[in-house]
């Protein structure tokens, strides 16, 4: 089986290289020409080569959208993964053009771009990874793959419109899956993240080396997934090219606080009155109060379910940030 997987280099993209590396399939990248993540021999052009992970690397910009329609047709994949994307809602604010485009128009062109590699009985699956964010303020918790899609800031709006469109191409006859991801998390994980920038902190904070962390809304409930688990679950869908929509979750919230005060305990450390401030720098315009989500449909119809509990996933990340330091 051949994958072609855009936004490989990412924390989730390197996760599920590796799981579909592990059944023993071709996989293929897309990364952005000024990626830095390697994994290569370096710069590939149009013809890739394989790298020391065993993937075969293309480069070019989503919104490149003749670039990314050839890579398609010329890798002609049984499985195409999409992970690329303005990562970050934060950034969505900054940038909702660009997160329109990549997170949005992107996806129309790789949809088409797959249907049209549909032909002498090639019948390619594609895989979107969408995001919680789709589900805006929602109303009821947890959320499931009938909750309304109703985001409320332009990069799950973007998610939004690629979630349709999928289901739009699978209506059309297009094998295609949206994957509705909760927050998924690692070592991996960027520090423009809340809980990278907490669990870096807090090793920071063990060593002497800072003395507190300054953060934004610390009463956002999110559902905090152990990222592995959530590329297994992209695995699993994509082997079993199962043609529907699925919310991949923990089914457990926590506050952003209640992060903190693991990281903290994970580092060795007591909660002091100056360890956890805040900032209004860090506040979005809209943030959800809450999102959860029911992942029984893919534990029941796949048999995913996570292996990391919370407490598991704040410790292994402040466990990673403690020995970068040592
Ligand atoms: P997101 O859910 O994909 O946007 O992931 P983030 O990790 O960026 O944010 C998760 C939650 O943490 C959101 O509700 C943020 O408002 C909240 N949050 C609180 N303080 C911070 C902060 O300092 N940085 C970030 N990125 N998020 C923060």
């Amino acid at each position: 089986m051949r994958a072609l997987i855009t936004g490989a280099d990412g924390q989730t993209g390197s996760y599920l290289v590796e799981a579909l590396r592990l059944r023993g399939w071709d996989v293929h990248g897309l990364r952005r020409p000024t990626s830095e993540l390697t994994g290569s021999t370096g710069p590939t052009g149009s013809t890739g080569s394989t790298g020391p992970t065993g993937i075969r690397w293309h480069e070019a910009d989503l919104t490149a959208f003749t670039d990314v329609r050839d890579v398609v047709a010329r890798v002609r994949a049984d499985v195409v993964v999409n992970l690329a994307a303005v990562s970050s809602v934060a950034r969505s604010w900054e940038e909702p053009l660009e997160t329109a485009m990549v997170n949005g128009a992107a996806v129309a062109n790789m949809l088409d771009a797959v249907l049209a590699t549909r032909r002498d009985g090639h019948e390619p699956h594609f895989v979107q990874a969408s995001s919680a964010e789709i589900f805006g303020d929602p109303s009821s918790s947890p959320q499931d793959e009938s909750t309304a899609v109703a985001p409320t800031n332009p990069y799950g709006a973007a998610k939004a419109y690629a979630h349709l469109l999928v289901g739009a191409y699978r209506a059309r006859g297009l094998s295609a899956s949206s994957v509705v991801l909760y927050n998924h998390e690692s070592p991996r994980r960027p520090p423009s993240f809340v809980t990278r920038k907490i669990t870096s902190a807090a090793a920071r904070m063990a060593r002497g080396i800072q003395d507190s962390m300054i953060l934004g809304n610390l009463d956002a409930r999110r559902d905090w997934g152990w990222a592995p688990d959530y590329a297994e679950a992209l695995a699993l869908v994509a082997e079993s090219r199962a043609a529907d929509d699925f919310v991949v979750a923990t089914g457990e919230a926590h506050s952003v606080h209640d992060f903190a005060r693991a990281a903290l305990r994970a580092a060795g450390l007591e909660e002091g009155s100056r360890s956890i401030r805040t900032d209004p720098a860090f506040l979005r315009p809209s943030d959800a109060p809450l999102l959860v989500g029911d992942a029984s449909k893919i534990r029941r119809e796949l048999g995913w379910a996570p292996t990391k509990g919370f407490q598991d996933v704040v410790t292994a990340m402040v466990e990673a940030d403690l020995a970068a330091l040592d």
